[in-house]
């Protein structure tokens, strides 16, 4: 039986250099490989190795691994490889362990039994109540911005105190924004994921007793995705390593994706610095893939030109071409890979081996609507379901509350979203007030905005916030869903808000809110003619939400970001959104270095295929609320002619007229460069009017013949009279 398990462990399934890495006798070693070549594999025989033939306890073993799935999943395989539970063993995520060191050491780190952790929001949460002690406005000074230089620092491994007096204004309020955030953290007795890191790796370093101990216990150090790690993660596997040496990294540089989160590839080169005695290994050969694919993929990474360089070849058959689907827009895309799902599940094939990919998760949306309607179960990972994000319910709250002012939850959810200084003591005595009138909050409110029982000045934060609301309604009244949608976003301040704010998160907030008025739209095309438009579109809305997305055990399809798929693999894969300007990402073109992690992600997306890869673009797509002609991506013309095969438009089943040039024009800027403030224009339902007043060139302020009303260029068609 042993033997078994043994010859499992070892000989099965190995090739030669897969086989000497596992078996490689004690010491630092870098498998550099490049993807589907069995490196995961390797790291996990490794630990069985170590366990089985060298008698290693499994707590002697500390692992690390990029995410908590691939962390389960891993210790599952060494469970069946060993055939015992290993449930004590120190493996997880950076995060995830350094927690569990700070837990053991609460006191010697400075913390208080029970501390504990602050999501992202929490932080942001916290960096805002001390932006309001310290009196300083969140316009000036966003709390995004302070969160994003606090974590920042975080990672590079500096404290306030390690920061110099700055010369620049800016900086040094930070500074003391960072400052003031550490004392609060410390007083709440709670830390943030930054925190983790530093705190873990700064008690460590400055404790010699329990970094002895460590060392000791730890005998063999082992990361996966090596190329992934940044500054402070590295610097924290040499601190356990740094005795014994026996640290096994596994890596791509082809595959590092994290360069804008503070990942260095260089760790790979400093490693065979810092351990000069390295043992690199190379694996040549790919297991995953289809020839075609792996051929297409290797096409693809070629023309970056900062890489280590590496050969790729699978034994494994060539496998059918890479399908090219060009589709009208983004709903024929969804419905377009829908189809083909369903096909491959028609032919009894599990719905758990398809992964629909795509570089920004506001394209989820499209993709979870025709699901949805179909009833084919989904999961997304590593972000939440279209509706149920935080921006997404801000904007439904704002539409509830135009809708029906007696919505205390979107009344709570929203009065002070964006922030305009209706506090925590504002809103309680509104509460107080409705509980006692027994009547919604927003009468309550509108009550407490006229009388004297509140401060002047919380009064007149009522008032505006009572004001816009109203001025959103009567705006609005009579626009299509989808305009109305967009203008509420607007108007609401909360696209200005995200605006204003630099975070990458933030930028992926305005593409979720800019995908809002698709929903709309695509739902009034749908809907019941009948009822209350608005109405019904928050129903759906809540539904959609409110439905659990299919549990991680069912069998359902695998929705997720191309950052979110690292490591994994499936039979069946969709690249999704495949234009210039979604991926690579706009802002990733200009920059030659940022452009080549945006190819990085393209040849990690690629290589998840095993059988099946399809690549689909739209030439039409809704971005930001326009319209806009794309082009292919630049990626996809690297994938070699040979390799692909173009899917025809006649398999659609009615295929969506092209886009009428009238609705084109309203997506470009000469348009609103035409109108101006005096500028005669048409609107199809309003006719002819003068323009007041313009907003940038987002919005324009219209006189209608008395009727004065505000439109959103981009939805509202005018047509400018010369
Ligand atoms: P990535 O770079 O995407 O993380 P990887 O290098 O970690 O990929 P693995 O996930 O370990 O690659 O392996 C890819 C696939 O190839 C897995 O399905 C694995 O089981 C299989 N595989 C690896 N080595 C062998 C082998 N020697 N024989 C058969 N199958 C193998
Ligand atoms: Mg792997």
């Amino acid at each position: 039986m042993n033997h078994d398990r043994d010859s499992d462990i070892l000989a099965d399934s190995l090739n030669a250099a897969q086989r000497e890495a596992v078996e490689a006798p004690p010491g630092p070693l870098l498998i550099l490989a490049g993807a589907g070549s069995g490196k995961t594999r390797v790291l996990t025989r490794r630990i069985a190795w170590l366990v089985r033939r060298c008698d290693e306890s499994p707590l002697a073993i500390l692992a690390v691994t990029f995410t908590n799935k691939a962390s389960r999943e891993m210790r599952g395989r060494i469970e069946r490889l060993l055939g015992f539970s290993v449930s004590g063993m120190w493996m997880g995520t950076f995060h995830g362990l350094s927690h569990r060191l700070l837990r053991r050491h609460s006191e010697e780190a400075g913390l208080r039994e029970g501390f504990e952790i602050v999501d992202s929001d929490d932080q942001l949460r916290l960096i805002r109540r001390i932006l309001r002690d310290m009196n300083l406005d969140e316009k000036q000074w966003p709390p995004r911005q302070a969160q994003w230089f606090i974590n920042g620092h975080k990672e590079e491994g500096r404290r306030p105190a390690d920061l110099q007096r700055a010369d620049r204004p800016l900086e040094e309020q930070l500074r003391r924004i960072y400052r003031e955030y550490e004392n609060a953290c410390r007083r709440l007795n709670v830390v943030d994921f930054a925190e983790l890191m530093l705190r873990s790796h700064e008690l460590l370093s400055q404790n010699e007793t329990l970094r002895e101990h460590y060392r000791e216990q730890f005998r063999h150090v082992l990361v996966d995705e090596f190329q992934d790690t940044n500054a402070i993660q590295y610097s924290w596997l040499k601190l356990f390593a740094a005795g014994h040496k026996n640290l096994f990294a596994v890596g791509d540089d082809d595959q590092s994706i994290y360069g804008w989160r503070g990942a260095r590839v260089e760790n790979i080169l400093r490693f065979q610095q810092d351990f000069p005695a390295t043992r690199v290994i190379r694996l040549e050969q790919n297991y995953r893939s289809t020839a075609v694919i792996l051929k297409a993929a290797n096409a693809v990474i070629a023309n970056n030109r900062k890489r280590l360089g590496k050969n790729l070849w699978t034994e494994g058959e060539a496998g059918v071409p890479i399908r090219v689907y060009a589709a009208f827009n983004d709903n024929d895309e969804a419905r377009f890979v829908l189809g083909r799902i369903q096909k491959w599940v028609g032919q009894g094939n599990p719905r758990s081996a398809c992964a629909v990919l795509y570089r920004s998760n506001a394209q989820s949306r499209a993709f979870e609507e025709a699901l949805v309607d179909a009833g084919m179960p989904y999961r997304v990972y590593g972000g939440l379901r279209f509706f149920e994000r935080a921006e997404i319910k801000d904007a439904l709250a704002y539409l509830r509350l135009v809708s029906s002012r007696d919505s205390d939850s979107a009344f709570e959810r929203v009065v002070n979203m964006p922030p305009r200084g209706i506090g925590g003591r504002t809103m309680e005595e509104v509460r107080a007030a409705a509980k006692a009138q027994n009547c919604s909050l927003w009468s309550a409110a509108a009550d407490l905005a006229q009388g004297r029982q509140l401060t002047p000045r919380a009064a007149h934060a009522l008032h505006r916030f009572h004001e816009l609301i109203e001025t959103i309604n009567r705006d609005t009244a009579g626009l299509p869903l989808e305009e109305v949608v967009e203008a509420t976003i607007q108007m609401s301040g909360l696209a200005a808000h995200h605006k204003n704010d630099q975070s990458e998160r933030a930028e992926a907030r305005l593409e979720n809110l800019a995908e809002l008025p698709s929903a709309a739209r695509n739902f009034t095309h749908d809907g019941d003619a009948e009822a209350e438009p608005l109405v019904e579109f928050l129903n759906h809305a809540t539904l959609e939400a409110g439905e659990t997305q299919a549990g991680e055990w069912e069998d359902c399809v695998q929705l997720m970001s191309l950052h979110s798929a690292k490591g994994l693999e499936f039979p069946l894969v969709f690249l999704t959104g495949m234009e210039d300007g979604l991926f690579p990402h706009q802002r990733n073109t200009e920059d030659p270095m940022l452009l080549e992690e945006e190819r990085r992600l393209c040849y990690v997306g690629m290589t998840r295929a095993m059988r099946m890869l399809y690549m689909t673009h739209a030439e039409v797509r809704r971005l930001h609320g326009r319209e806009h002609c794309t082009m292919p991506s630049r990626f996809l013309a690297e994938v070699p002619e040979e390799f692909t095969e173009h899917v025809r438009a006649a398999g659609r089943t009615s295929p969506p007229p092209p886009p009428s040039p009238a609705k084109w024009t309203a997506g470009h800027n000469w348009h609103s460069a035409a109108m101006r403030p005096g500028a005669r224009v048409v609107h199809k339902k309003f006719g002819e009017g003068t323009v007041l007043q313009m907003e940038g060139e987002a919005k324009v302020r219209v006189n209608f013949k008395g009727n004065i009303r505000w439109l959103m260029v981009a939805l509202a068609k005018l047509e400018v009279v010369k």
